[in-house]
Parts: structure tokens; sequence; C-alpha cells
């Protein structure tokens, strides 16, 4: 399997014109980046979390799970 487990940041404001959605972080299965994703969402604008550069509020966390084109030998 090559899947691909990231978090990825995005402004959930709503009527913000920042669009854009960050790669945080990688991780090694889907719980890791899920539970990443609670803590960070969980801290809110305490230090630590990434602001959005438009509005200054604490981007939105999320999971999610690339999976790799099947290589077949
Ligand atoms: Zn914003």
């Amino acid at each position: 399997m090559n899947s691909c487990y990231k978090v990825r940041a995005c402004c959930n404001t709503a009527g913000c014109a920042y669009t854009d959605h960050i790669d945080i972080i990688q991780t090694i299965n889907h719980e890791s980046s899920f539970s990443f994703s609670m803590f960070m969402n969980a801290l809110g604008d305490r230090e630590g979390a990434e602001t959005c550069p438009v509005c200054g509020q604490p981007l939105h966390y999320y999971p999610v799970t690339n999976i790799a084109e099947p290589t077949y030998h």
C-alpha cells in the first residue's frame, strides 16, 4: 500500500476570501491524521495553531488520504 496520509488546513470562516488548503504534516495512518486534526482544532487560536493570513481566524484542520496509483510489477 502506497497510501499517503496527511493533515491539511483551510479557513472555515464564512465570507473569507482565503481558499488555499495547506498541507501541514504527513502521518503514518488515517487515525494519526484524524487525531492530529482534532488536537489542532481543539487548540483554537492558542499558541501553535496556524491562523488565516486574510481574516486572522484559526485554520480548520482535517485529515486527508491520498491513495497512490497502484503499481503492478
Ligand atoms: Zn480566513
